[in-house]
């Protein structure tokens, strides 16, 4: 179906599938990860708090970004280094693995001092030095679509990750941009069973960035599982309304702890459980 020059990624070049193992957490295995967290990390108690209800609502690892790539530089853009060793703290609280981007390969041996799994977002997809950057690292990477990529592109990028001798390596479809306006992206839930058929990574999927609407965020996660996804990355604050980024696709403790119960239904359907 792509038939690109894909030597690393194709699902021939590992026909059982990866399962990438991050402190224990196996991703890509018979059990379905939840990774959640706010989208920014904002202050201790913010990310603490946060840490902590994901852990009580059934996540397994957590997420937050300390470097925020943000469409207006007058935004908030993270908290940078004492966003970094905030998550270190959160993760020291929890016990969860953390999940953080890292935006410039600059910032690499900081983020990498930190993360137990780096995050390539929409925006660097095809930043071919920083994907090769993080190869290099070895250590395990979540590299999300590109918000114009097609799936051809997607895995070529996925290779350049491959191509530098990394094979800790996570997929994660978070939405397409389209012309429908109702939604932030239009979450392209085929990528799934494609991205399965044709490669042997494991598929996340990020209802969150993907609707940019709270309140249909369990409804796409529960899609994305029946679907196939090895995990679910989900945004959560404990007051979306005063997030400094996405707090409105970003889901309260209790909703999303009804969430992951939701998935867990789902998941037994399609004979997966959630870790
Ligand atoms: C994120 O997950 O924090 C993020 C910025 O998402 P994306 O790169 O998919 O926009
Ligand atoms: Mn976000």
């Amino acid at each position: 179906m792509l038939d690109d020059d894909l030597r690393l990624t194709a699902r021939a070049a590992n026909p059982v599938g990866t399962v990438v193992e991050v402190r224990g957490v196996r991703i890509g295995g018979r059990e379905v990860v939840i990774i959640a967290g706010p989208c920014a990390v904002e202050s201790e108690n913010q990310m603490l708090s946060a840490a902590l209800a994901v852990k009580a609502g059934g996540a397994s690892m957590l997420r937050g970004g300390a470097y925020k790539p943000r469409t207006s530089p007058y935004s908030f853009r993270g908290l940078a280094l004492e966003g970094l060793r905030l998550l270190a703290l959160a993760r020291a609280e929890t016990g969860l693995p953390v999940v953080t981007e890292v935006m410039d390969a600059r910032h690499l041996p900081a983020v990498a001092d930190v993360a137990d799994v780096l995050q390539i977002g929409s925006r660097n997809m095809q930043n071919f030095t920083l994907l090769e950057e993080v190869g290099r690292s070895g250590m395990p990477v979540l590299l999300k679509r590109g918000m114009s990529a097609t799936l051809s592109e997607y895995l070529q990028a996925a290779e350049y990750i491959m191509a530098a001798g990394n094979a800790e390596l996570i997929l994660c479809e978070r939405g397409i941009r389209t012309f429908e306006p109702s939604t932030r992206n239009t979450l392209d839930l085929s990528a799934v069973p494609m991205l399965h058929r044709e490669t042997h990574l494991p598929v996340l999927v990020d209802p969150s960035h993907g609707t940019g609407h709270a309140w249909m965020v369990p409804t796409l996660a529960s899609a994305a599982v029946a679907a196939g996804a090895d995990g679910l990355l989900v945004e959560v604050h404990c007051d979306p309304s005063s997030a400094l980024s996405d707090g409105v696709n970003s889901l309260t403790p209790d909703v999303f702890a009804g969430m992951v119960e939701q998935v867990r239904r789902v998941a037994a359907a399609v004979g997966r459980a959630i870790l």
